[in-house]
């Protein structure tokens, strides 16, 4: 292997003088050099073909026990200076401190690619956990983040996913039954890991030496076509970082994706979808659905809330830099464009899924009237969208039986709820006279916003439960069938298919936890 890594992160940021490995506050250093630890027994699960390629590793190279070495952190390269990253957050609405990449161990940049293994030993900042990572949870990352890319959504990725060959002890729903888990290393993969709890940590601390140097750099190194940092440049970087966060949570709403945790040390400056943790899929149309059961109570990071959470992490994040600007008002006006480019822009998506071209002020009647009968019996949002391409303009009264498949209950669908979605149909018919696409056109259109295939709760789990036994076929077969998910792909009908019963109140399909 010939690898051209940098380390341009730690050499252009402060680090943290000490450099025992021991659990601590860290103060005035944007990270802390730390070593992985050594594995018993790692081996490799999967390579992502495209993360492979863009880090430029031939297919040789990924064969090779220096390639698993390198990927699970037991060989650290002579040119690289593993570190973990120093961050704060607000979890679940409370400022919780300092957090830091308590089990993420960042490797350098490749080809400008900074490149991380989570779950490859304890840092300065994991606190009373353990460093590790289990098979269940790195296979929902790996999986997901890359079907998260091709769906079009913008998101950190994934080389590789290594098994340790060590044991990890979880506690899975934090009812005092902890069991051995099979550990292992998922090698992600991002232009950058900043959150908005590495500026929250500094301006929390007071210290505006560092904030001013890290948010320049950040300016220098990922948003230099904004021009040399200064107060203005501050103000643009804010901008484009609210812009970047409400278009990924857009489309986190357009392909039903719940990410579960949404603290602010979850949040990517870069406005990735980042830490894959207790996330799920849409299978009910239901804004007030989360797969997180640590947010039961009250459901903060519900599907329908994300938006709004989205902008509650940026105030945090306005606040942070408040200091290098000093003044309220700009900040206040880049917050409140939020609000109104998340109206335009939330209708256009949904206009658009429903394969309108153009904007008539009927418009939030009809989506609104949709969003109800979706959520009046439990409707499977992705088979609903994609069959939906199917409507004949010229044949409202047929709607219903179109999209059947869709309907967790088809027996629900009758009396006043049968009439209301006849309404509907109608109503859509009738609005789609005004547009010039035929019925061929708007299918082909909609089948680029809709996706046929993502990644359903169930079906990380039936790769999760073979995988566990030694059998990565569906691994494979996710991994492949993900990478399309717009494309019709007749053999694989069978994953076009509303959850199955079994599935609806398992562990890990509809109820995950934080513990992972
Ligand atoms: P999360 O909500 O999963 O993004 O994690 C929140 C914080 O807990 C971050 O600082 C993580 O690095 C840390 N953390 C989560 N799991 C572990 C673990 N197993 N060992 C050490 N730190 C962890
Ligand atoms: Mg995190």
């Amino acid at each position: 292997m010939n690898l051209n890594l940098t380390n341009h992160f730690t050499q252009n940021l402060p680090g943290d003088a000490n450099l025992e490995n021991s659990r601590r506050q860290v103060m005035e250093a944007a990270y802390s050099f730390v070593t992985p630890i050594q594995t018993a027994n790692p081996s490799l699960v999967h390579v992502s073909e495209e993360m492979r390629t863009a880090l430029g590793f031939s297919e040789e190279d990924i064969a090779s026990k220096d390639f698993l070495q390198f990927v699970t952190g037991n060989r650290v390269l002579e040119s690289s200076k593993p570190y973990a990253m120093c961050y704060a957050g607000h979890q679940f609405g409370h400022w919780a401190g300092q957090l830091g990449d308590g089990r993420a161990i960042n490797l350098g940049e490749i080809n400008n690619w900074a490149i991380q293994l989570k779950g490859a030993g304890p840092t300065p900042y994991s606190r009373s956990a353990d460093g590790l990572a289990v098979l269940r949870s790195s296979i929902r990352e790996y999986l997901c983040s890359e079907a998260m890319h091709h769906l079009g959504v913008p998101t950190t990725r994934a080389l590789s996913l290594s098994l340790t060959g060590d044991q990890v002890m979880r506690d899975m729903l934090y009812d005092g039954n902890p069991e051995y888990e099979k550990g292992a290393v998922v090698s992600r993969v991002a232009k950058s890991f900043l959150r908005f709890g590495n500026y929250e940590i500094f301006a929390a601390r007071n210290d505006l030496k560092n904030l001013k140097i890290l948010l320049d750099y950040t300016i220098n190194t990922h948003f230099s076509h904004l021009g040399k940092p200064h107060k203005e440049t501050y103000l643009k970087f804010f901008q484009e970082v609210v812009n970047r966060t409400l278009e990924m949570i857009i489309h986190w709403q357009r392909v039903g994706f719940v990410h579960g945790v949404m603290n602010t040390d979850n949040m990517s400056i870069l406005g990735l979808t980042i830490d894959y943790g207790p996330y799920g899929w849409l299978e009910g149309f239901e804004f007030g659905w989360t797969p997180n059961t640590t947010d039961r109570q009250n459901k903060r990071y519900r599907y329908g809330n994300q938006p709004n959470i989205g902008l509650w992490n940026l105030y945090q994040l306005a606040n942070a830099l408040y200091p290098l600007i000093e003044e309220t008002e700009p900040l206040e006006t880049i917050l409140e464009s939020y609000k109104t480019n998340y109206e335009v822009q939330s209708q256009n998506m949904m206009r658009s899924k429903l394969g309108l071209s153009t904007q008539q002020e009927g418009d939030l009647d009809l989506i609104m009237a949709l969003e109800n009968n979706l959520q009046a019996s439990e409707t499977d949002m992705t088979i609903f969208f994609r069959k939906l391409s199917e409507f004949q303009k010229e044949h409202p009264s047929e709607g219903i039986t179109l999209v059947q498949q869709a309907f967790y209950e088809p027996k629900a669908i009758q009396g006043k709820l049968q009439d209301q979605w006849n309404q509907w149909f109608s109503d859509y018919a009738q609005r789609l006279k005004d547009e010039a696409l035929s019925n061929d056109q708007r299918k082909e259109q909609m089948n680029k916003i809709n996706p046929k295939y993502v990644l359903r709760n169930y079906m990380a789990q039936l790769a999760i439960d073979k995988a566990d036994k030694g059998d990565y076929t569906l691994i494979e077969e996710f991994y492949q069938l993900l990478k399309k998910p717009y494309d019709e792909q007749p053999n694989s009908e069978q994953w076009f298919a509303k959850r199955p019963e079994w599935a609806r109140h398992k562990v890990g399909c509809s109820m995950l936890s934080c513990s992972s």
